[in-house]
């Protein structure tokens, strides 16, 4: 029986096909490429997808997304826990939780999400709070958000299944036309072109396209390359391909050039330009603010208070905060109605958003044994403080009065 008869009738991969893992296997199925005794054919010239060559390569030269698969399957990643699915719940959460942020800090988050939130109703069904709590510490709250708004609207408008169509799925909130691709290639298989941060620097480089990603003219050429490399089978492997090479070859400071399936017609390699390829985000200082933050006790207990839904850290709790140089124990006394016993100021800390930097001066304020809680605020325990959904800054600052 031949190897995707095989696949395709769930059975397991035996003899000979065992020198491949069958995730490798199986991916080679995906991509339509022949599997030998000793695995998957790396250069055999049948592969459908070099079958015919497309116009524009020489002779002898494979076409990129070719090479981008065959490379793939034998040095690609393999075994991280959003690979061995085509369940899109799981690589829409692993596509929002990589958005500015490295694997290895996703995976503790994206395991401890999906024990919380199996699947897509369960995460529908939950409480803003506790999702956001889970996202804690990760960042860019507002992924969270969209999430939760997404399989909300997933379960309002489509029945609870997920739209398997790029354009559907870009409609869904926080979900951008590269991520919308990236979940219709890898869950449903769909022919269409990534262009995320690393696959902008891998096409910027290998196409010679000069000029800052970011700006639109230039993002525009980049979406037509991705568009005319996209192979005609295999699209999975091919968008994973492209995935893992930005992330372990085609790196932004020290490309491993020798090691690059489609190194042969690289501009950027071949005419001396990895350097200015592609060319960094014009140098703008960013505006920074100061502030001060209140961590108020009282028996242990800290006071939180939730900020507004939208904006920076929206829906997360967070400290009371004041301008840096205003007299904290007078607004406690005129805003709260607390009284102040003792007084200390905390180590000065900056926090660095992407558009500007945050001064933070934060000061501990012991208080009076008080009476009511004003509307708006929590107080907790320091212990179930560090449980709630905290902005990264706050968590820290928890973390080092919890200590003393
Ligand atoms: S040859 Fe080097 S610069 Fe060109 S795509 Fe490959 S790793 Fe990037």
């Amino acid at each position: 029986m031949p190897i995707d008869r095989l696949y395709n009738h769930g059975l397991p991969l035996t003899g000979a096909t065992t020198a491949y893992p069958l995730r490798v296997e199986r991916v080679a199925v995906e991509a339509g490429i022949p599997i030998c005794s000793h695995g998957p054919l790396a250069d055999d010239p049948r592969s459908p997808i070099d079958s015919p060559l497309r116009p524009g390569y020489p002779a002898g030269v494979k076409s990129f997304a070719s090479r981008i698969v065959h490379w793939h399957l034998r040095h690609g990643r393999h075994s991280l826990p959003w690979q061995a699915t085509r369940d899109p719940y799981r690589i829409w959460l692993s596509e929002i939780m990589l958005q500015q942020t490295q694997v290895a800090t996703v995976i503790p988050y994206f395991e401890r999400f999906l024990t919380r939130f199996p699947d897509l109703p369960a995460l529908a069904a939950a409480r803003e709070d506790d999702v956001l709590a889970l996202w804690s510490g990760l960042g860019y709250y507002s992924r969270a958000r969209n999430l939760h708004a997404a399989a909300r609207a997933v379960v309002a408008d489509h029945g609870g299944a997920f739209p398997d169509a790029p354009d559907a799925i870009a409609r869904l909130p926080g979900i951008g036309r590269s991520t919308a691709a990236a979940i219709a290639a890898l869950a449903f298989g769909q022919p269409c072109a990534i262009l995320d941060g690393n696959v902008k620097r891998v096409l910027a480089r290998h196409g010679g396209i000069a000029g800052w990603p970011g700006d639109k003219k230039v993002e525009a050429a980049l979406w037509t390359l991705a568009e005319s490399l996209l192979p005609d089978t295999g699209i999975a492997a091919y968008t994973q391909g492209m995935m893992d090479l930005g992330a372990l070859v085609c790196t932004r400071s020290q490309p491993d050039c020798p090691a690059c399936p489609v190194r042969a017609d690289c501009i950027a390699r071949t005419q001396d330009r990895i350097g200015e390829l592609p060319a960094p985000r014009p140098r703008k200082a960013l505006p920074e603010k100061h502030v001060q933050m209140l961590l108020l006790l009282d028996r242990g207990e800290l006071m939180l208070e939730k900020r507004p839904s939208r904006g920076i850290w929206g829906g997360l709790w967070s400290l009371p905060e004041l301008a840096p140089d205003a007299d904290a124990a007078g607004h406690c006394r005129e805003r709260f109605g607390f009284i102040t016993l003792a007084r200390q100021a905390l180590p000065r800390f900056t926090h660095s958003f992407t558009h500007f930097k945050l001064h933070i001066h934060p000061v501990q304020l012991q208080l009076v044994p008080r009476h009511g809680t004003p509307p708006g605020q929590i107080w907790l325990p320091l212990a179930d403080a560090l449980d709630a959904a905290l902005p990264a800054p706050v968590r820290t600052l928890v973390r080092l009065i919890a200590r003393q």
